[in-house]
């Protein structure tokens, strides 16, 4: 009796072996794919090349020391001309050319992967050692042939514009993020503020790129107490509002926000009308909007995605230069 229950224990557990067996098999094969199968490629850092840089996480990580008592100091005139030459080089495709013109100020061009995107970016940003100087960062999406800009003319003061300008920059390819180099009122009488100076990097970088005939898209925050009942303010500034004004102020509508539309009703002085980037776009005549956005449209990231979409369509509907 006691041999064959022995027998009678020991046959369905060899069975039992033999069906994990296989099942760790099938296991084995489903998690390595088989030969045909195509390898997951994974963005974690391979030896053939550096990791690919969050955009996001490095233009915060720019941006966090901007602060009303940093430090600014002018550029010359043959300063602001160096970086935006270096940008329209970048912008051409000459690389080389490009760094030569830029190492003359001490900035430098280097190009990397974008994480969010997978897009090859080049980015021009001081290389001095303290930085200090406060002039600002352009990056260009070398993804397709730049065809517009965003311009972000008061980080941090105007919280979370730089991180829209990244979102932007990520949702349609050909952009050129222009990212002034210190908060609105660093400096002495007001002479960061690039929105109303011209003798800044990044007016000069800007009318560069609307020289070239580069429509674009400046992001500015404001206080609601401003403009009560109203989310954001549409404005071509100094220019006559055309097709994109129309579109965004349309598109912000839909996503559900308040609009003031700059060309027919009066907006609380956030029209923009004395922006030095407006009005060198209006005397060119090449498209350029101006627009405000409350508190919430910036700082609250699924109303900012809302806008960042709406502001995709606008540079998309601008098409290739
Ligand atoms: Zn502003």
């Amino acid at each position: 009796m006691e041999t064959r229950g022995s027998r009678r224990t020991l046959l369905p557990a060899a069975v039992l072996l033999l069906v994990l067996a296989a099942l760790a098999g099938v296991l084995t094969l489903a998690a390595h794919g088989g030969a045909d199968r195509p390898r997951v490629v994974r963005s974690a850092p391979s030896p053939s090349g550096p990791a690919p840089v969050d955009l996001a996480a490095r233009v915060d990580e720019y941006t966090a020391g901007f602060a009303p008592d940093g430090s600014y100091a002018p550029p010359d005139a043959a300063q602001r001309r160096a970086v935006a030459d270096g940008v329209l080089g970048a912008l051409d495709g000459q690389p080389e050319q490009a760094g030569r013109e830029l190492a003359r100020v001490g900035y430098r061009l280097t190009e990397f992967t974008e994480a969010a995107t997978g897009r090859r970016v080049a980015e021009i940003a001081d290389g001095t050692a303290a930085d200090g100087r406060g002039w600002g960062r352009i990056y260009l999406d070398l993804s397709a042939r730049p065809n517009w800009s965003v311009q972000v003319p008061h980080p941090v003061s105007d919280a979370r514009t730089e991180a829209l300008g990244v979102e932007l920059f990520r949702a349609a390819p050909g952009g050129v993020l222009v990212l002034a180099g210190a908060h609105r009122r660093a400096g002495a009488d007001g002479s960061s503020d690039v929105a109303h100076r011209s003798d800044t990097v990044f007016a000069a970088v800007v009318e560069a790129l609307t020289g070239r005939g580069l429509p674009g898209v400046q992001v500015h925050g404001f206080d609601e107490g401003s403009l009560p009942g109203q989310d954001a303010v549409v404005s071509s500034g100094a220019g006559q509002p055309g097709p994109a004004a129309e579109l965004t102020a349309a598109g912000l509508g839909r996503a559900g926000f308040a609009v003031c539309r700059a060309w027919r009703e009066k907006c609380g002085q956030l029209e923009g009308t004395t922006n030095v980037e407006g009005r060198f776009a209006a005397g060119v005549g090449v498209p350029w909007l101006h627009v405000e956005l409350g508190n919430g449209l910036r700082t609250e990231p699924a109303r900012r995605a809302a806008v960042a979409g709406v502001l995709a369509e606008t540079v998309r509907s601008w098409g290739p230069r």
